[in-house]
Formats: C-alpha cells, sequence, structure tokens
C-alpha cells in the first residue's frame, strides 16, 4: 500500500497526528530518530517508583486530552491534583500561597488580601486602576506580558504572572502570544472592559474542577497506550529514523519534531527528580509546590514540584516518601546537591543527604520559537501549537482533520 502521509517525530504530536490518519482509513509511515515514542512524554524509576521524567499532567479546558485519554481506555484513571494548590517564591521574602481566584498569576481581584502580601499595596492600588483605565482594544500581536504591564503595571506581572507562565510555558509573559498563554482572554476582556473582569468571567464560566488532570500511574501512560493503538492499524512506526532532510519522502510529509524545519533553536531543560525520606514534608508544606519568581535569592530551580502531595496515586505508591520535581533553565554544578537545598529552602524544610533515597537528572529541549513550514508540508507539534499537552492535541486533531478534508 503507498504511504499516504509520512510523519516526522513521534511525541505526543506526530502519534495523535497519525491515529487520527488511520483511523480514517489512510497510510502512515511515522519516523521517530530515538528509540521509543513519546517524546517529551516518558517515565522513568527512581528509588524503584515509576515516575514522569517529562510532562506530569494537562489542562483539562476544552475536555480534548481526557477524550483522547478516554478512547484508549484510560478514562477510570483520569486524576485529579490534591486541593491546597501552589505557593509562589517571591524575589524576596519567604514564600507564599499563590492567589486564589486569578488565572496565569493575573488577580480577579488586585486588592484581595492575597495579592496584596505578594506584590504590596502600592502596586496593589496600581493594579485596580485596570478597572477604570479604558479599554481600546489590544493589537492582535499582543503578548501576555504587554498586556499586563498596561493594564495592572509591572509588579503584577512580574512578581505574580512571570512566575506562573514560567511554570507552564517555560517563557516569559513578554514572549508569548497573548492568544497563545491564555485562550479566550482577549474576547473576555472585549465584553468586560477590564483584565480583572475578564479573569473573574473566565474563572465563573470554567466548569468545576481543577483546571488540570493527570492519570494514575503517570501520563506516560498516555504514550504508551498510543504506541499500542498505533499496532492496531496501517501506521509503519520506524524507530532509530532520524531525518535529516524531507525531500523524497512518500506522501504529505508531517513535521512533528522541533529542529528539523528549523536550525535547532532549543533551550535545555533540566528536571532533577528527587524521592526522600522527610516527615516535615508528611503535610505538604508548600501544596502541591512552589513556583519560583526570577531572581530569587539563593535558589537556583525556577519551579519545584512535590509530586507526591499533588498526586494521591503518587503518594500511595511512595509508601512513605516523597517525591520532589526541581526545573532548571540553567544548569547548576552538583545538580542533586543544588536541588536537595533549592527544596529546603523552597519547602522550608531540613534534608540532609542522608534522606537522599533517589535522584535523577533528565534533560530536555523545548523549541523556542514557531516554524514557518514550506509550501505543501505541514507542522504539528509544540513548534507549531504552543507548549502543553492540551494545546498539542487539539492542534494535531485539527490538523489531521484538515488533511483529511483536502
Ligand atoms: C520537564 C517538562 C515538563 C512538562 N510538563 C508538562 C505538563 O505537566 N503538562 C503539559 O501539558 N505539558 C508539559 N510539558 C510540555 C509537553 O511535554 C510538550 O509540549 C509536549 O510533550 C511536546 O510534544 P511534541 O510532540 O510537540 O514534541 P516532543 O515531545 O519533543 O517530540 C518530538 C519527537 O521528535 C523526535 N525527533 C526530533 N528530531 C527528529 C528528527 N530529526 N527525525 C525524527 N524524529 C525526531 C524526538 O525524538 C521526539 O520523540 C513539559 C515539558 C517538559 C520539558
Amino acid at each position: 500500500m503507498p504511504t499516504d502521509f509520512t510523519i516526522v517525530g513521534g511525541g505526543i504530536g506526530g502519534l495523535v497526528t497519525a491515529r487520527r490518519l488511520a483511523q480514517a482509513g489512510r497510510s502512515v509511515m511515522l519516523l521517530e530518530a530515538s528509540d521509543r515514542l513519546g517524546g517529551t512524554v516518558a517515565g522513568h524509576e527512581v528509588a524503584g517508583i515509576e515516575l514522569d521524567a517529562g510532562a506530569e499532567s494537562f489542562a483539562t479546558r476544552a475536555g480534548t486530552v481526557a477524550a483522547l485519554a478516554q478512547e484508549l481506555g484510560l478514562g477510570p484513571d483520569i486524576v485529579q491534583p490534591a486541593e491546597p494548590g501552589a505557593w509562589l517564591q517571591p524575589a524576596t521574602g519567604h514564600a507564599v500561597p499563590l492567589p486564589a481566584a486569578g488565572l496565569l498569576g493575573i488577580p480577579g481581584t488586585p486588592l484581595a488580601a492575597d495579592v496584596i502580601k505578594v506584590i504590596g499595596m502600592p502596586a496593589a492600588m496600581r493594579a485596580e486602576l485596570d478597572a477604570v483605565i479604558p479599554y481600546l482594544g489590544t493589537g492582535a500581536a499582543t503578548t501576555l506580558g504587554a498586556l499586563v504591564r498596561r493594564r495592572m503595571g509591572r509588579a503584577v506581572l512580574e512578581k505574580l504572572v512571570a512566575p506562573v507562565v514560567y511554570g507552564v510555558h517555560s517563557v516569559h509573559p513578554d514572549d508569548i502570544p497573548l492568544d497563545r498563554a491564555a485562550p479566550g482572554l482577549r474576547a473576555a476582556l472585549g465584553m468586560q472592559g477590564s483584565l480583572a473582569a475578564a479573569v473573574r468571567s473566565l474563572r465563573a464560566a470554567a466548569p468545576a474542577g481543577s483546571a488540570i488532570a493527570g492519570i494514575r500511574g503517570g501520563m506516560h501512560r498516555l504514550a504508551e497506550e498510543l504506541e499500542a493503538d498505533l499496532t492496531t492499524r496501517a501506521v509503519d512506526v520506524q524507530l532509530g529514523r532520524r531525518v535529516t532532510a524531507i525531500d523524497g519522502l512518500p506522501g504529505t510529509v508531517i513535521v512533528a519534531a522541533p529542529g528539523v524545519l528549523a536550525s535547532a533553536n532549543g533551550r535545555k531543560v533540566v528536571l532533577a527528580t528527587l524521592v526522600v525520606e522527610s516527615g516535615e514534608l508528611d503535610t505538604s508544606p508548600r501544596g502541591t509546590g512552589v513556583l519560583v519568581a526570577a531572581g530569587a535569592e539563593g535558589i537556583r530551580a525556577r519551579a519545584l514540584t512535590h509530586a507526591t502531595a499533588k498526586w494521591e496515586w503518587l503518594r500511595e505508591r511512595a509508601a512513605g516518601r516523597h517525591v520532589l520535581r526541581l526545573s532548571y533553565d540553567s544548569e547548576p554544578e552538583n545538580l542533586e546537591q543544588a536541588a536537595r537545598e533549592d527544596a529546603e529552602r523552597l519547602l522550608d524544610v531540613s534534608l540532609p543527604a542522608a534522606a537522599v533515597q533517589g535522584f535523577a537528572r533528565v534533560e530536555w529541549t523545548r523549541p523556542t520559537s514557531q516554524v514557518t513550514p514550506p509550501d505543501g508540508v505541514v507542522v504539528v507539534g509544540e513548534t507549531a501549537a504552543g507548549s502543553g499537552l492540551a494545546a498539542i492535541v487539539a492542534h494535531a486533531n485539527a490538523q489531521a482533520d484538515l488533511l483529511l478534508s483536502e
């Protein structure tokens, strides 16, 4: 059977596209450079516990990932994170709970006590001016950072929004288009006339429950189930096939790997995972984890997830131990020691070296730029859809449907 489509890259973007095309009866060849499928959705074992080595949750927005998980038989294993929420480590002082009632750190009520605690009263009053500044529209290319700075001021941007956006997208809000960072916010702003009111309206309209969910056993199960599903369909999966030129590949070419079209514009992200014994952590002292503001004194990590506080299934599997994930965009010397010291400071607990039962370092490269594909070539995955499984799955489905309709 001739190949209808060749997909380059077997991360979530490539796998979802391959599945959708094969479901419609098309023949697909999928070329993956490494010896496994899933890309940044991967698992690893640390101190005998099976953990996620990359993505560990998905945005529930629009239900796209949940629908895919259901189709793959993972529906009963979709789980909500624990309630307490995340904390924020400001540039100076101690960590504080991330203000409730916000969106990506943008406060719905700038004069709320939990907002004032992070940015101070003068900055909160500046942010409140958002309610009276006339809304004259946003240019199509506006970044989230430009919008927040204009309407609520620099302190809200740098102290609240930047750490949250960095934790989700690994970029500063000045470097992410508004519609990609916060789909629907521009429209809500147009209707409501102020940013705070837009945030409140989006929150009120959101379905009950958390904005994110996970999968019992880890997100890497999604990649495993996608791989198993492809074996039942007309997909010729070839591992160890690093594509260097797309000319000559059979059928319509779909690029699902960063770096194939653009010069590999990537940024390194290092994830340090610690499995520790610590009674002090049993009470989840910083909720599900801590987002770190840029310039936080003496802390090198950009974010810490207390994974066993966040996911009940993991708490059960860890049998009294704790799993901490710390991400770094600039890797310190002696990562294990740095991660342990950062965890001590961010969580305000003592973690001697002897408390560490397992440590793992994983390095990922994240695309820094979008690509414009040559005529006839389709791009899916993070370089086209933006970061995050919800955006990538929705975009891959839409691109596959478009190809099928042509
Ligand atoms: C540490 C970390 C944590 C994250 N946490 C979350 C989270 O909790 N929730 C969330 O929604 N998102 C999260 N993300 C982001 C999310 O994981 C990614 O946006 C998504 O997995 C990217 O999928 P992709 O298919 O676009 O690319 P990738 O996963 O990068 O897959 C690309 C694939 O292409 C292959 N490839 C590369 N070059 C070639 C070539 N020349 N020829 C053939 N194959 C090639 C690669 O080997 C890889 O398998 C996280 C990212 C990181 C790094």
